[in-house]
């Protein structure tokens, strides 16, 4: 028996006019893994917290958040497939614009396009700044990813974000701890930060951008710096993606239930949350995070995948975007496009593999963003291996009245565990 664990990224939603967009969907095939399944309702991390989508990830997975989270930068590091060795930090970036006094005009580079970014991100790929070295990576649009290698010193992640998150002057970082390493690091960031400007500013990329009336990406501003050491997580969070310094070894997923494990999806944080438990990712062609996704290609991808894994993660993103957007009918479509993306792999693993559906959190379209309302959950496995319940449909209301109830994210890779035979006795 294997696993096909597919995340709904946001599907959860509360009532607009009488009724959620999960129960105005036409969606055969979904309901039929809650049909044939064991249902209920999931506090991915706990009641009352409003999870994130790389929090609550781990938490499916089995991994306590409060326990394994080591901020943005290092998953987004590995979700793009940047090289990160022990004791690297990495941060999310952006290319901005500044003028001659460093006050942020644009926070995006007027979203400066894919070309224009790769191009300036060539000038910049690797800086030696006092004892550290800088590499940027460009990922996608104006953002890009910043890892920090110390050489006779180790480079520490706390220090602040040098993005103000709002227009005006540059936040230029400070230490957030009283350590040597935390000082020499953070004051590295600030003069990379420079360096960095001296450089893009000169760029024929940037005096064309000038001349066409577009604003130039001059700049990079970054937030969530983030440590990594290979089997090692810093623990317990202080703030915005800063990490206090006790050490806990992380398991990889294969190593603590003996599954061999794969993720599908298109986002790199995704991506990066499956590398960092030490899952592998394929890549899909047309995979995007968006609406206009190739869902085909990538039920393709995990059809495949099914053959060679234990543990098939696919992710599919549109549904949070329009939660998002406040896009109740968009959001009630794409689940549409799901349902008949999906139907031919739900056709060809129910009864003999286990299917998991569910979420990592509700993302309403009445809040525009992500609450702390339960995600649907149902699972579906060969005969005799799961108990049925009475639930016909896959939505937030009918679901509640399924036989696992309401669970935590915690739970789920343990019920699982529990389902294939493969959990130990408690006592005798
Ligand atoms: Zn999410
Ligand atoms: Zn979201």
């Amino acid at each position: 028996m294997r696993v096909l664990f597919i995340i709904i990224d946001g599907v959860g939603d509360r009532l607009i006019k009488g009724k959620t967009p999960l129960q105005r969907a036409r969606k055969p095939n979904i309901d039929k893994v809650a049909k044939f399944g064991i249902c209920g309702i999931s506090d991915t991390i706990a009641p009352g917290v409003v999870p994130g989508s790389d929090t609550s990830h781990l938490a499916i997975f089995g991994y306590d958040p409060y326990k394994y989270y080591v901020g943005r930068g290092i998953l987004e590091a590995l979700g793009a497939g940047v090289k990160v060795y022990d004791g690297d930090i990495a941060l999310r970036a952006n290319f901005a614009t500044v003028d001659a006094k460093f006050e942020i005009v644009d926070r995006r580079a007027g979203r400066i396009d894919e070309k224009d970014a790769k191009a300036l991100a060539e000038e910049i790929r690797h800086l030696k700044i006092r004892d550290f070295d800088f590499f940027f990576t460009h990922t996608k649009g104006h953002r890009g990813v910043i890892t920090i290698r110390g050489e006779r010193i180790r480079a520490s992640p706390l220090f602040t974000d040098s993005d103000p998150h709002s227009l005006g002057p540059i936040a230029w970082t400070k230490p957030l701890d009283a350590s040597e390493e935390a000082k020499r690091t953070s004051e590295a960031m600030n003069e990379w930060t420079k360096k960095v400007n001296q450089i893009l500013k000169v760029q024929e990329v940037n005096k064309r951008r000038i001349k066409e009336k577009l604003l130039p990406g001059n700049a990079i501003i970054a937030r969530g710096a983030s440590s990594f050491v290979e089997g090692v997580v810093y623990k317990g969070a202080t703030y915005s993606g800063q990490y206090a310094k006790s050490l806990v070894k992380i398991e990889r997923f294969e190593e603590k239930y003996g599954l061999s494990a794969v993720c599908v999806a298109g986002g790199p944080l995704y991506k990066g949350v499956a590398r960092y438990l030490g899952m592998d990712a394929v890549e899909v062609k047309g995979a995007t995070a968006t609406i206009d996704t190739n869902l085909e290609e990538k039920v393709k991808a995990t059809e495949a995948s099914l053959k060679k894994y234990d543990f098939v993660f696919l992710h599919i993103k549109g549904c949070d975007i329009m939660g998002h957007d406040g896009n109740a009918d968009g959001k009630k479509k794409f689940i549409e496009k799901i349902d008949k993306a999906l139907k031919p792999l739900i056709n060809s693993n129910i009864g003999s593999n286990l299917i998991v559906l569910t979420s990592d959190h509700s993302t309403p379209v009445s809040l525009k963003n992500h609450s702390a309302d339960p995600v649907p959950i149902a699972i579906c496995g060969p005969n005799g291996t799961i108990r049925r319940d009475a639930v016909k449909k896959f939505d937030e209301i009918s679901l509640t009245s399924g036989g696992l109830g309401r669970i935590y994210g915690l739970n789920i890779m343990p019920i699982i565990m529990g389902i294939m035979g493969k959990a130990k006795m408690f006592g005798t």
